[in-house]
């Protein structure tokens, strides 16, 4: 067997890496580099960026690397290939799908979006209507996906779409990575409220995906998306950040920095979020701990609700706390934005984008529901489809 592998073990490593890579040469070939020699997420197999390391390791080698002032692979421009379409494709892809994708996702040579969402199968995404009917080796996929964020900036997608509508809606999906350079695949922006277009609509319309393009057994999709949705919540709700790291931090530096702003009641509301913030971090940091033994599992969605609600009042609070100045919203352009970032923006924009922050990856609702079942035991919701055939269900 195997030593285990250690965290002095892994500095020497990434110190070795370094001996013989220049950070300051060709990013793109240091960062493929880094993916071949395993330090790319180092609990990944061997030959797939990693070591077979506990995944609690890795800030020991992103420090050392990031000390080193070596090329990071822009995580805020594929966290959705990152925090969702790698593990998804990791657990349930081909040896051939894993190694032609989780190397140019990871250096960001290939940006991915999630095609999930439809104008009527979003928190009921079991639901989903896009077709996926067999055409020789091959599929064809019609149909509507809707919020696709980043679809403008992506290569690939991952698409749930439905391959025998005459069985209950969670037998008849089929999970797929979509070409979006395919003939037939159409990107149009949506306006959010901070004024930009983050995310769009993409039209399928005889998009033609070979076999070799499905993720797991056709019917098994939702089993698959499962694995995307427990992950997207650990990424959205638990990413790892420093003390102070996240939006908390820009809170506590204008009231550090600000002093005439400051007022009795907004210290008290102040104080009470750095706490609630790094007891979630905290939180975050034992869930990455329990992951490094398996899945994420039903906490994930905890953790995402608490994060939704904590980074809204952050938010609305540094806008109360600068007054007339924190409601200037002087970028009210539909750019199209090449990476998502909360923290490098205005005080008006970090609060209208927190908005969605309750909705994407699960609205708090629905995530009440899974705690309240899954973590709780408590009594189920009732069901009226159970058991229907999709097609039969009313839409
Ligand atoms: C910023 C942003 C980015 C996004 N990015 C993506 C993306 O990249 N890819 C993608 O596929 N999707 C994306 N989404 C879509 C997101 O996942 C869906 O919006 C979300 O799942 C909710 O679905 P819906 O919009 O259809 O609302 P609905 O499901 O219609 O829900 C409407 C309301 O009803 C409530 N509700 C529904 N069912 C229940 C229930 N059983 N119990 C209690 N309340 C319930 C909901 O909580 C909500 O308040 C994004 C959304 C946002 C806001």
């Amino acid at each position: 067997m195997a030593e285990p592998v250690t965290a002095q073990a892994l500095q020497e490593r990434v110190d070795g890496f370094l001996a013989g890579h220049d950070p300051a040469g060709d990013r793109l070939e240091f960062l493929r580099a880094r993916f071949d020699a395993g330090l790319a997420w180092v609990h990944y197999p061997v030959g797939l960026g990693g070591l077979g390391a506990p995944r609690v390791l890795q800030p020991v080698v992103d420090q050392r690397f990031a000390a080193a002032g070596a090329p990071d692979n822009s995580p805020r421009r594929i966290g959705i290939g990152l925090g969702m379409a790698a593990p998804t494709i990791l657990r349930h892809g081909t040896a051939a799908q894993r190694a032609r994708f989780l190397r140019p996702l990871w250096t960001a040579e290939e940006v991915w979006c999630q095609l999930f969402s439809e104008p009527g199968a979003g928190s009921d995404l079991a639901g989903v209507a896009t077709r996926a009917v067999r055409d020789g080796d091959g599929w064809l996929i019609d149909g509507q996906k809707v919020w696709t964020s980043m679809a403008h900036q992506a290569r690939w997608g991952i698409l749930l779409a439905r391959t025998d509508p005459a069985v209950p809606k969670h037998a008849g999906l089929t999970y797929f990575l979509c070409d979006m350079h395919a003939p037939g695949v159409e990107v149009r922006p949506l306006r959010q409220a901070t004024g930009e277009a983050e995310f769009n609509e993409v039209f399928l319309s005889g998009v033609r995906l070979d076999d070799e393009l499905r993720l797991g057994a056709v019917g098994e999709g939702w089993a698959v998306a499962r694995t995307t949705l427990m992950n997207e919540r650990v990424a959205i709700g638990g990413a790892a950040l420093p003390r102070e790291g996240g939006m908390i931090g820009v809170l506590a530096r204008t009231w550090r920095t600000r002093p005439e702003l400051r007022s009795p009641a907004l210290h008290d509301e102040v104080l009470r979020l750095w706490v609630r913030a790094e007891a979630l971090r905290l939180t975050g940091i034992r869930l990455r701990q329990q992951l490094a033994a398996g899945e994420p599992g039903p906490e994930g969605s905890a953790m995402k609700l608490a994060f939704a609600a904590l980074t809204q009042q952050i938010s609305g609070t540094e806008v109360e706390l600068l007054g007339a100045e924190g409601l200037r919203h002087d970028h009210w352009r539909a750019d199209r934005p090449a990476e998502l970032d909360l923290i490098g923006r205005g005080p008006t924009y970090r609060w209208l984008r927190a908005k969605g922050n309750s909705i994407e990856g699960g609205t708090s609702e629905v995530l009440r529901n899974i705690v309240a079942e899954r973590v709780l035991g408590l009594p189920a919701e009732p069901r009226q489809d159970t058991g229907a055939d999709w097609k039969d269900l009313p839409r």
